[in-house]
């Protein structure tokens, strides 16, 4: 059998070694150390718009401090985007609050700007308190996240930013990662760089970077021996894994630059077959293409998503279906939703295709292949 091909597989650039070698040179094998700082710095120095930023764990870490240090508390709700990995609503059950979800528009896949007023003003009618709100960019593509700032900032509600998927992305060249009061971003082995495992929590407030930092270093209070007056946590990123996560910055830009020709490949084979449709960047809008998607109409192609998946799982090649939106998940189905069909239809309709960088002309060509024979059935 040939050898696998995964959806999104780690890539590393060389430079990593280095910065593990120093830090088992100087023996700095802790959950602090010059790498931890340094990837703080160079991803605060990326990100641009004077940002800090504190280095985690992961990226669901980083969504429970976000949460934590919004004061998000039992019995609050947070508007949260459907369409998402489950991180970005589990998190707000860890402080006992409620996700209320609010379906995609059609453009960016992501968060509804119109539905999420209509539901930021039924909320507010039945007397619940609206601690956050929480907007994800979807396989790299951003969200209207000006439009909802702008609701946001009328309803006086903060925004934590899920840029887990993201980074690297812009709209009108500021970066995601950057909008939000919070942002949060993910470092695990499958996003676009990664650290193995790991996270971070960005904010244009240094209090709310140092507050994070403490709480996730076990909230040890100044003093000789422990003292606490907070409930800490373990989640500060390892300086082994902030080595790996140097060497990738070295190489984020050209991972993008990879991601896009990715995508551009399969849209230039693909995008003639009728009934199968790709994501275009809205004006102003540039997506990191972590994962190109796409949608197939069965009744155009005369096969289904699940067709492909099952085929491509034939020939030892990772797909997905579309993130199955988190109002249909079994875990949250008593949380509150605002629907409009958007969601649904992209997982009903939705495929991610193989996206590594690591992937072969040859590799993308056989993939290709595949759905181009089975359109020609
Ligand atoms: C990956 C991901 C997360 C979680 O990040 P981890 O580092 O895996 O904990 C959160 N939200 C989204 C949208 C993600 O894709």
């Amino acid at each position: 059998m040939k050898s696998k091909i995964w959806l999104s597989p780690p890539h590393m650039g060389g430079l990593e070694e280095r910065y593990i070698k120093d830090a088992f040179i100087t023996n700095w094998i802790a959950p602090l150390g010059p790498n931890v700082n340094g990837f703080e710095n160079d991803l605060a120095e990326y990100l641009g718009e004077n940002v800090f930023v504190a280095a985690l764990i992961s990226g669901t870490a980083a969504l429970h401090l976000g949460l934590i240090l919004l004061n998000v508390q039992a019995g609050d709700e947070v508007i949260c985007q459907s369409m998402t990995f489950s991180a970005s609503a589990n998190a707000i059950s860890y402080v006992n609050a409620t996700p209320v979800f609010v379906d995609s528009e059609k453009e960016t896949w992501n968060m509804c700007p119109d539905l999420l007023e209509t539901a930021i003003k039924e909320r507010l009618s039945l007397g619940k308190t609206i601690k956050a709100i929480l907007p994800v960019h979807l396989y790299g593509m951003p969200a209207k996240i000006k439009e909802i700032k702008e609701i946001a900032a009328r309803y006086n509600i903060p925004v934590l930013e899920d840029a887990a998927e993201s980074l690297g992305s812009t709209v009108d060249n500021v970066k995601c990662g950057t909008f939000g009061d919070m942002a949060v971003l993910s470092f695990n082995g499958n996003k676009i760089i990664t650290t193995s495992g790991g996270g971070a929590l960005v904010s244009r407030n240094a209090d709310i970077v140092n507050d994070a930092r403490f709480l996730a270093s076990q909230a040890r209070d100044e003093a000789p021996h422990y003292q606490h007056s907070r409930i800490g946590y373990n989640y500060r990123l390892s300086n082994l894994c902030a080595g790996v996560g140097r060497g990738q910055m070295e190489i984020l830009d050209e991972r993008v630059r990879q991601r896009r020709a990715i995508y551009n490949f399969y849209r230039e084979k693909l995008g003639g077959i009728e009934g199968i449709e790709f994501l275009s960047e809205p004006r102003g809008y540039f997506s990191n293409r972590w994962l190109t998607t796409i949608l197939i109409n069965p009744e155009k192609t005369g096969f289904s998503r699940e067709d492909v998946r099952l085929k491509f799982e034939s020939e030892n090649i990772e797909s997905r279906p579309l993130w199955k939106p988190m109002h249909l998940q079994p875990v949250f189905q008593y949380a509150p939703s605002y629907r409009n069909g958007v969601s649904e239809n992209l997982f009903e309709k939705g495929l991610c295709l193989p996206s590594g960088t690591n992937l072969s002309e040859s590799d993308l060509s056989g993939i290709a292949e595949i759905i181009l024979n089975m359109a020609a059935k």
